[in-house]
């Protein structure tokens, strides 16, 4: 893939918002491991000194494991990287807006900045629903960077969603027929 890194005599912005993009860009591909795999697509990726420590998406179906969402998986790669519970110089980046489990573990591990994709009105933590990444009661707040690439990840959520409803309709269609279709419409 051809990369333009020379952008002639341009000055650097202060925020480097390309970097933002192009982590994100891994994140969502983490996602779509996810969504390959059947699984809600959210992936992550924790970066430390512009680089990548720690990938992962989701994996609650595979794992059986309703806590193994992609931050939670992400942030136990990064600490033994390291070799430490504090990711105090890390960036996490989600395709999603963390939920409230996973924003209580990035602020237990002290992640620098977290970066998502698509916000989750109803479900979200980082300003959502609810705001849980900074509490002046906490010892720990992080910096929220939203909307990165989020209409891709939000796009590739709703491609599951509607993917995952129309499979539930033709599964119960399916055993709809093999009970003789009694229970079909009965409520
Ligand atoms: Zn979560």
């Amino acid at each position: 893939m051809a990369s333009p890194e020379e952008s002639g005599d341009s000055v650097e912005p202060v925020i480097d918002l390309k970097s933002d993009q192009f982590f994100m860009g891994e994140a969502l591909r983490e996602a779509q491991k996810a969504y390959l795999q059947e699984e809600v697509p959210v992936g992550a990726v924790i970066v430390h000194e512009e680089r990548i420590i720690a990938r992962a998406f989701n994996q609650v179906e595979t794992l059986k494991d309703a806590t193994a969402h992609a931050e939670m998986i992400a942030l136990t790669q990064a600490q033994s990287a390291l070799g430490d519970w504090r990711l105090s110089d890390c960036q996490l980046y989600v395709s999603k807006e963390p939920c409230p489990m996973c924003a209580g573990a990035i602020i237990h591990c002290r992640i620098q900045r977290v970066i998502f994709g698509c916000r989750d009105e109803k479900g979200g933590a980082a300003g959502g629903f609810i705001n849980l990444l900074q509490q002046d009661t906490l010892n720990h707040c992080a910096e929220i960077t939203p909307d990165i690439l989020g209409e891709e990840s939000a796009q590739l959520l709703r491609t599951f969603f509607e993917e995952a409803r129309t499979k539930r309709k033709d599964r119960d269609l399916a055993r709809g027929q093999d009970l003789g279709d009694f229970s079909y419409g009965s409520n």
